[in-house]
């Protein structure tokens, strides 16, 4: 066994360096935070299945023609993805008033939104990701003008199939964040959907009862968290009968 380089480790995920140039893989730990990092713990058997439903979202994604940058599952916590150059950017896209939307405005937790709303926040923990505007982005550099059309058309496009996929299997998405990154091929540059898509990152509701089946369940310590992020995977048909095999196991990283 050789060892791999590990070029990053996040709050969620460890990134090593993959097999073929411009590949990496991303392992997906049990840790969760929350609260820019206040707040920390872990949820028994998340990385297992957000490995699993990040794989599942963005293969359908790809089927509508969202570009992404999944590859493969390698195994249960891991996954081949393209190396991007990530656009620091939090893209959340929201239907419902949730969060910080909800508080900001003094909206009540639940309001239908009037259209989706698009919102982008800096990616810098040490700035607390602070929300920003179309102008800050492009004086800054982070993103052109042209960058910013192509992450908003994406972007809405992503949600209008996930609401319609979670609405099939009786959730509400409620609102998500995703990330961006460059991926040059030759003398051509596309923006491609990178990261994760999973209930560390989506607000779902169960859409009879409101049920909250995503990290809110963490973050406002509301018990059954392993629960709702187990039951997100069977409803989309992705979990294995008997549940995810090295749920409780050890899990060996090299
Ligand atoms: P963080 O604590 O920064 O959110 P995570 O634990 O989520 O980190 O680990 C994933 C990290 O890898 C993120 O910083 C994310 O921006 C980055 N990333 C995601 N997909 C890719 C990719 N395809 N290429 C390079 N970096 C990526
Ligand atoms: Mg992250």
């Amino acid at each position: 066994m050789t060892r791999r380089r590990r070029l990053y480790e996040g709050k969620a995920k460890i990134l090593f360096e993959g097999p073929e140039p411009g590949t990496i893989v991303q392992y997906f730990k049990d840790d969760a935070t929350a609260f820019n990092n206040q707040k920390k713990g872990t949820i028994t058997g998340k990385g297992v299945i957000n490995n699993r439903i990040s794989e599942y979202l963005m293969m359908r994604l790809a089927e509508i023609g969202i570009p992404t940058h999944f590859i493969r599952r390698l195994n249960m916590r891991e996954q081949l993805v393209r190396e991007v150059e990530i656009i620091p950017l939090e893209v959340v896209v929201r239907n419902v008033a949730a969060g910080s939307l909800a508080t900001r405005f003094g909206i009540a937790e639940g309001t239908a939104l009037p259209r989706s709303v698009v919102e982008f926040y800096y990616k810098n923990d040490g700035l607390n990701d602070p929300m920003v505007s179309e102008e800050h982005i492009t004086a800054f550099g982070w993103a052109s003008p042209q960058d910013i059309d192509d992450i908003m058309a994406l972007a809405l496009r992503v949600n209008d199939f996930l609401v319609g996929l979670f609405l099939g299997i009786g959730i509400k998405l409620i609102d998500f964040k995703i990330e961006f990154g460059r991926l040059y091929e030759e003398d051509m540059m596309r923006i491609v959907l990178a990261d994760e898509i999973s209930p560390d990152s989506c607000r779902l509701w169960d859409a009879k009862t409101n049920e909250k089946m995503d990290k809110d369940r963490f973050r406002r310590d509301m018990g059954k968290v392993e629960e709702a992020y187990q039951e997100v995977a069977r409803r989309l048909g992705i979990l294995l009968e008997g549940g995810p095999g090295d749920v409780r196991g050890p899990t060996a990283v090299q």
